[in-house]
């Protein structure tokens, strides 16, 4: 357990000779990929900063501009979040925007069937006179939207007030709901508000840091160079069913069974308890519910988690000890957490340890969830889908009044309900409820769990919009209507990232063709549906901010201490909370939350929250016998790839046709050569995949990444019953080699 950080096990060196192209360093270094090199002839005459539009660390670029002209970027070396580093997704930034599939004109589909290019007008006016017949027909439940965590928040608070407040479409999602959802829900319920405790700093302030179901040295390379400069010498614990790159470079690996996270945690609070290594000060003071999680525990068998977990006992007993001598503990997850039909007791079992042991609110500590897209958490207070604007509550009177005096919107026009989720709306297209849906910068043909199922209720619509920056993804593919839609760097907005952020995106390129800002285009179907009225103040991004600003007044969420767009740019970004009263301080660039021990619930106090754990929906059986993990392949891919497969660099740092790892053990039994075609077969689907043979996987289980267009033909369509978030890391399918063809 006393391991030099960052010391690697031994067999190491062995498993990057097993996994050759999965391992390659893909991290900060631009000039070993040639990138970031300004032709002589391009020396650049300005620069302008923007906040990278891929993940949630949320790095600061600076763009060179020539003559106006965007030429190239490099890292920002001031930001504090990324320190002058950038992974390879950020280097080649502006590449994707110059792909000659870019969406330049609207698209509407003939009667024949074809798609094909049309105006603004038309394509506006057939849009909102087809969506005012379904809703005339067949009542306000028969429209939705579904939105992303990609534009900036001013669009997203426009998108969901125009559909909410001015079309009256009650249901409206994002694909937040794939990745952030149960961390949302976690937090509300034990918190008492979605709220990210941590700072950046903390990677770099613990002594011990567990990451569980979490691969940041690929999937979020820049928080994983903060870890790497801990000088600490932490114990560094992976808790994956993978070898991952992560757990390759961590002091300690547990290569936990799949789905076991939950009973495992539970094990080690029931060991913190049982050894008095809890903080009872801290727990009779801050928190609700302990004594009855005590009682819990008592249900739970050492014994038990031990089989099911696959992790002896005295190495659980290790691992409590070590956040019992540790002096700041922190608990990071990503989506093999969220992505569960069990997540969000997964990461309240988290949060229970570290309230248990006084571990929040002080550097180096917490229960942290790393967010997966560039503005997730920007989506979380201001897509006015599941949550009113700024975190606040539809089904809340006061709130609706609150909402209504700042928008101006009258009061009778913001919904008293909730809209379904992501899984529902697909639900009521398959039953017929839903009959017209609006999807925005987000490619649900491929993503979406259970892939069959979501592309036929999409052909059983009336009629399907896309609003994309590309022509040609799998989901513009189906639409009747496409929207050409400007792309990060071709409009302007703030991003909030993991660590609660704000940053400003700007303007550094025109859009091509007819595209224009998801912005405009709200604007346009604002003017075409006859409510524009409303938004009359809605002129611009900035005006909108001013708007969000005001709609995070006394929310845990308040910035209304920011003036403008600039005051966050001259900062490097500035963390929520930032309230009229913080001007008036000293500065903090890194602000944690929690520090007074005070929690966002009525008295104050966070709860601890539980239930047993839950059988997997689809275990492997006799027929399927096989697990089915997916998860991120390399940084850099990006999702389903509609931007990061623009780049020729990026597509040479990755296999470009969609693999399998596979255990050598499983391998030779079924007799799977190095790079053989094979058969993956679920329930649900067939796909053919090439063979890694590798023991970064366990016997029993294969992994796909999920960038590759058929992966989720294969996954099972089974959810967290409280976040709605789907379960894509487990299901189960059988293997067979395919014959090489002759
Ligand atoms: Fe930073 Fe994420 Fe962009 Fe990479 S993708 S440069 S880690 S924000």
């Amino acid at each position: 357990m006393n391991l030099k950080f960052p010391k690697r096990p031994s067999k190491n060196s062995k498993i990057r000779e097993w996994i050759g192209p999965l391992t390659k360093k893909l991290t900060q270094s631009k000039a070993s990929f040639g990138l970031g090199q300004v032709p002589k002839n391009k020396v650049p005459d300005s620069t302008v900063d923007l906040i990278c539009g891929y993940c949630g660390t949320g790095c600061s670029l600076q763009v060179h501009l020539k003559e106006g002209k965007a030429v190239n970027l490099s890292a920002d070396s001031h930001y504090p979040v990324n320190l002058g580093m950038a992974c390879p997704k950020g280097w080649e930034a502006l590449t994707p925007l110059y792909a000659p599939d870019r969406a330049t004109t609207p698209l509407v589909r003939n009667p024949k069937g074809q798609l094909v290019p049309s105006d603004w007008d038309t394509a506006g006016k057939t849009f909102v006179q087809r969506f005012k017949r379904i809703q005339q027909e067949h009542g306000e439940d028969a429209l939705a939207w579904l939105s992303t965590g990609q534009i900036v928040a001013e669009e997203m608070a426009y998108l969901g007030a125009l559909c909410k407040f001015g079309m009256g479409i009650k249901h409206g999602d994002g694909n937040t709901r794939q990745c952030m959802a149960t961390a949302v829900v976690a937090y509300k319920q034990s918190l008492g508000f979605d709220a990210p405790p941590y700072t950046y700093k903390d990677f770099e302030e613990s002594d011990v840091l567990f990451f569980v179901g979490a691969n940041p040295a690929i999937a979020h390379p820049i928080m994983w160079q903060r870890v790497m400069m801990n000088r600490n010498q932490p114990q560094v614990i992976v808790i994956d069913p993978r070898f991952t790159e992560t757990a390759m470079a961590a002091t300690q690996h547990l290569a936990i069974k799949p789905k076991s996270d939950l009973n495992l945690l539970y094990g080690i609070a029931k060991i913190l308890i049982e050894k008095n290594w809890i903080d009872l000060s801290f727990i009779d003071q801050n928190t609700n519910g302990f004594a009855e999680f005590c009682q819990f525990l008592k249900t739970v068998s050492l014994d038990q988690v031990e089989a099911d977990s696959g992790i002896a006992k005295k190495t659980i007993y290790a691992l409590a000890e070590t956040i019992h001598r540790g002096k700041r503990v922190s608990f990071w997850w990503t989506m093999g957490v969220n992505q569960s039909y069990q997540g969000v007791r997964t990461v309240q079992a988290m949060i229970n340890i570290v309230l248990m042991t006084g571990n929040i609110g002080r550097p180096g500590t917490g229960a942290n969830s790393i967010t997966g897209q560039c503005n997730a958490m920007g989506s979380r207070l201001f897509s006015n889908s599941t949550n009113l604007l700024g975190g606040h509550d539809f089904l809340n009177a006061e709130h609706r009044k609150k909402i209504s005096s700042i928008t101006h919107v009258p009061l009778d026009k913001i919904p008293d309900t909730n809209s379904l989720a992501y899984d529902q709306i697909i639900d009521s297209i398959h039953s017929g409820k839903i009959k017209g849906l609006w999807m925005i910068a987000t490619n649900g043909a491929h993503s979406w769990i259970h892939q069959k199922g979501f592309v036929e209720a999409i052909k059983k619509l009336d009629t399907f919009v896309v609003q994309d920056i590309y022509h040609n993804t799998a989901t513009t593919e189906l639409a009747d209507i496409v929207l050409p839609a400007s792309g990060w760097g071709e409009k302007e907005g703030i991003f909030i990232n993991s660590e609660r952020r704000l940053g400003v995106i700007r303007k550094v390129k025109t859009p091509p063709g007819k595209a224009l800002s998801d912005f405009n285009i709200f604007r346009l179907i604002s003017h075409y549906w006859g409510c524009q009225e409303l938004f009359e103040k809605w002129d611009k991004p900035e005006s909108v901010f001013q708007i969000l600003k005001q709609c995070s007044a006394n929310q845990p969420c308040d910035f209304t201490g920011i003036k403008n767009y600039q005051m966050i740019e001259e900062r490097g970004g500035i963390q929520w909370p930032f309230t009229t009263a913080d001007q008036e301080k000293p500065y903090q660039p890194e602000r944690r939350l929690f520090e007074n021990g005070k929690f966002y619930t009525p008295d104050q106090k966070a709860k601890f929250l539980f239930e047993p754990s839950r059988p997997i929906p689809e275990a492997p059986n006799h027929e399927y016998p096989f697990i089915l993990l997916t998860g991120r392949g390399t940084s850099a891919q990006w999702h389903t790839q509609t931007r990061t497969g623009k780049s020729a660099i990026l597509r040479k740092l990755y296999p470009a046709e969609i693999y399998l790892e596979i255990n050598p053990q499983d391998a030779q039994k079924l007799q799977i050569q190095p790079n053989q075609k094979v058969r993956v077969i679920s329930p649900r689907g067939k796909i053919s995949a090439t063979a890694h043979i590798a023991p970064t996987v366990q016997e029993g289980q294969i992994f796909i990444p999920m960038h590759y267009r058929i992966v989720n033909q294969l996954t099972h369509p089974s959810f967290d019953p409280y976040s709605r978030e789907p379960n894509y890391k487990i299901c189960a399918v059988k293997l067979f080699p395919e014959k090489p063809k002759s």
